[in-house]
């Protein structure tokens, strides 16, 4: 979600498919996943079927400057100006139509199935993730209320920086990301346009406490030379947020990030794996430690099932259609 995976390009260029302010695009691992090839880490993780997920986002923007992004900074400008907003229905319907139609081509693709096809025409989660900072979008919390109602699952990351409408949400799974153990680092690494971020993004780990329903995520986009130090202070970010998981990505060299990074800034999965042993010494609650190798990614976790309960296949939200095993 929201970044490369490190497995299949996600995005291929910075030409979304869009509705109004609404955009989507097909993410590399739901194309892998119709054809038999695997599926996204989110799965493995945490149920996500990749062939029925929608990575969208209802804003573009981003109030932030990640060193790290693939994105181009320059095609984000924070100006809003006079959007004439979307009421979170048709939100909801141009993301579906826009990824049925995305997807459409598959149909006639000898790799893939027709059941899964017809499931994949389906879409039973959505990643809010695509680009941009969602909560910028004035109506974020009727919009997930919105997929809910369409019985579809939402993943919603954020990077923090609006507390009060974080407060007011409750997707299926929050992310936050926390890109830096401390204010100085936090300026050169995530270059925030208020300056009050970092203060937001404290504020935001209360607001992820106080969350009884929703499962919480604290991720970190691992950037050697940059933000790669002190798991304690990290470690106290996300005991503070009281996170149900931590998951610590390595930063991949693609997109416009190259521009700014060079290659050595990825971190390789060893180094990874280290840095979340090290953060686990100083998160005593978070001993499962899980990985998947091909995305760099590794997990904490305080137990060892860490799948949405929803979307355990014996579970009610697959009754209604439920999915072939591949
Ligand atoms: S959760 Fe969805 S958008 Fe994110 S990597 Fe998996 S399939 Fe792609």
């Amino acid at each position: 979600m929201s970044d490369s995976d490190g497995g299949p390009k996600q995005v291929d260029n910075p030409t979304y498919h869009s509705e109004n302010h609404t955009a989507t695009q097909t993410c590399g691992w739901t194309k892998n996943a119709l054809r038999g090839e695997g599926k996204c880490y989110k799965y493995i993780f945490y149920g996500i079927e990749s062939h029925r997920c929608i990575q969208m986002t209802p804003v573009v923007k981003c109030n932030e400057r990640c060193v790290f992004c693939w994105r181009d900074h320059q095609g984000h400008a924070y100006e809003l100006g006079d959007v004439e907003w979307d009421d979170p229905e048709a939100v909801a319907d141009a993301s579906v139509e826009l990824q049925t139609k995305l997807l459409s081509g598959f149909g006639g693709n000898d790799k893939v199935p027709r059941e899964r096809f017809e499931e994949a025409m389906e879409p039973r989660h959505v990643a809010i993730s695509l680009d941009g900072e969602p909560t910028l979008y004035p109506y974020l919390p009727e919009l997930i209320e919105e997929f809910h109602d369409r019985d579809i699952t939402t993943f919603l990351v954020s990077n923090g920086t609006n507390p009060e409408v974080l407060a007011e949400c409750d997707p299926t799974q929050l992310y936050v990301s926390v890109d830096a153990p401390d204010r100085g680092t936090f300026d050169s690494t995530v270059k925030a346009v208020e300056d009050d971020a970092w203060d937001s993004l404290i504020e935001t780990l209360d607001v992820l406490a106080a969350k009884d329903e929703t499962r919480t995520v604290i991720r970190t986009t691992l950037t050697k030379g940059h933000n790669m130090h002190h798991p304690e202070w990290y470690a106290a970010m996300c005991d503070r947020a009281d996170a149900d998981f931590v998951e610590l990505k390595a930063y991949m060299h693609v997109g416009h990030s190259r521009g700014r990074l060079d290659r050595n800034s990825m971190p390789d999965h060893e180094e990874v794996l280290d840095f979340a042993r090290e953060m686990r010494e100083y998160l005593p609650a978070h001993d499962t430690l899980k990985e998947v190798e091909p995305s760099r990614v590794a997990m904490l976790a305080r137990d060892e099932q860490t799948w949405v309960p929803k979307l355990e296949k014996s579970s009610e939200f697959w009754t209604r259609d439920s999915v072939v095993e591949y």
